[in-house]
C-alpha cells in the first residue's frame, strides 16, 4: 500500500483563508481589528522563527500582531508585569508566550497569569477544564490541527482506536480529550515514556499519533497496515527537519500520512488565527456588556 500523503499546508491554507473571511466580517461589523500580543524571551534560534511566522500569519489574516522581545535575562517578575498589563489592555485580545522560557522564570506561573479569555494557546487551567468537561472555550492549537487532519482522511472516527504517543499538556493530553469527546467517539491509548510494549499496541492504532521528540522512532513495524498516521514530532537531523515517524517506510503501510514539514506545522498556527479571532469576539462582546 502507498499511503495517501496528507497535505496539511493546503488544509491550513484554507483554514486561514476562511479565518481571514471571517475576521473582515468581524472588523467590518465591529470597527476592531483583532489583535495578537506574542511575548519572546530570549534567543532561542527555533522561537525566533515560530514567532515571525505567528506575525506573518496574522497580518495575512487581517489581524494585528504585536511581539515583545525580551532579553534571556528577564526576571521572572518582569515578564508577570508584562503580562499583567497585557491582561488590562482592552486592545490586546489575545496574548501567547512563545516556550520555552530561560531556566530562571517557571513556565507553569507564566501561563497561570493570562487572562483566560486571551489564553490563545489554551493553556491555562481553566480553558484546560472546560476542554475536558466538553465545552472548549478555545481548541488547543496543535491537537486541533491533528483531529482536523484526521478527519480530512476519515470522517467517521466513531469506535475507531486512536493511540498517542506521548503524555505532554501541549500536545498528548489534551490530543486524547479531544478525541474522546462526544462527536469524535474514538477509543483512545495514550503511551508515554514508562509504557510497555509499546509496538503491541500501536500496531493496534487505527489511528497513530505520534509526538515524543524522537526522531523516526515509529518503524513500520509498530504501524498496522491500513492506519491513519499523524507526526506530530519536530526534530532537526544533519540539518534537516524530521518527524517521529520512519516516513518512508511507513507510508508504505498506512493508508494516510502526515509529512513532516508540512502536515501538522501550518495546522497549528492556523488554529492559533481561529483562536484569535475567538478571543477577539469574547473581548468585544465582554466590552460591550
Ligand atoms: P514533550 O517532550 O513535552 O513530551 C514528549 C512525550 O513523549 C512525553 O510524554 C514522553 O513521555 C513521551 N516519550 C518520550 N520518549 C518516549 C518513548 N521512547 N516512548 C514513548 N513515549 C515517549 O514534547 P511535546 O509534546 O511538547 O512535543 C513532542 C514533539 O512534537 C516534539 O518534537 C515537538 O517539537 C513537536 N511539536 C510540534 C508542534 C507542531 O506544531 N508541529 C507543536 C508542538 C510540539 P514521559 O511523559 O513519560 O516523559
Amino acid at each position: 500500500m502507498s499511503a495517501t500523503i496528507i497535505d496539511g499546508k493546503a488544509i491550513a491554507k484554507q483554514l486561514r483563508e476562511e479565518t481571514a473571511k471571517q475576521v473582515a466580517t468581524f472588523t467590518e461589523q465591529t470597527g476592531v481589528t483583532p489583535h495578537l500580543v506574542v511575548v519572546l524571551v530570549g534567543e532561542d534560534a527555533a522561537s525566533q522563527v515560530y514567532v515571525r511566522n505567528k506575525e506573518k500569519a496574522c497580518l495575512t489574516a487581517g489581524m494585528k500582531s504585536t511581539i515583545h522581545r525580551l532579553s534571556a535575562e528577564t526576571s521572572q517578575t518582569e515578564l508577570l508585569e508584562l503580562i499583567d498589563q497585557l491582561n488590562r489592555d482592552q486592545q490586546t485580545h489575545g496574548i501567547l508566550v512563545q516556550l520555552p522560557l530561560p531556566g530562571q522564570i517557571e513556565e507553569q506561573a507564566v501561563l497561570d497569569a493570562i487572562s483566560p479569555l486571551k489564553d490563545v494557546d489554551a493553556f491555562h487551567p481553566e480553558n484546560v477544564g472546560l476542554l475536558a468537561q466538553g465545552r472548549a472555550r478555545f481548541l488547543p492549537c496543535t491537537p486541533a490541527g491533528c483531529l482536523q487532519l484526521i478527519q480530512h482522511v476519515c470522517p467517521e472516527t466513531s469506535g475507531k482506536h486512536a493511540v498517542i504517543l506521548g503524555r505532554s499538556e501541549i500536545v498528548g493530553k489534551p490530543m486524547g480529550l479531544l478525541l474522546i469527546q462526544r462527536g469524535v467517539d474514538a477509543t483512545v491509548t495514550t503511551c508515554h515514556s514508562r509504557t510497555k510494549n509499546l509496538a503491541a499496541i500501536t500496531s493496534q492504532a487505527d489511528i497513530l499519533i505520534a509526538a515524543i521528540g524522537k526522531a523516526n522512532f515509529v518503524t513500520a513495524e509498530m504501524v498496522k497496515p491500513g492506519a491513519i498516521v499523524i507526526d506530530v514530532g519536530i526534530n532537526r537531523v544533519d540539518g534537516k527537519l524530521v518527524g517521529d515517524v520512519d516516513f518512508q517506510a511507513v507510508s508504505e503501510i498506512a493508508s494516510a500520512i502526515t509529512p513532516v514539514p508540512g502536515g501538522v506545522g501550518p495546522m497549528t498556527i492556523a488554529n492559533l488565527l481561529k483562536n484569535a479571532l475567538t478571543a477577539a469576539r469574547i473581548q468585544v462582546s465582554q466590552q460591550a456588556e
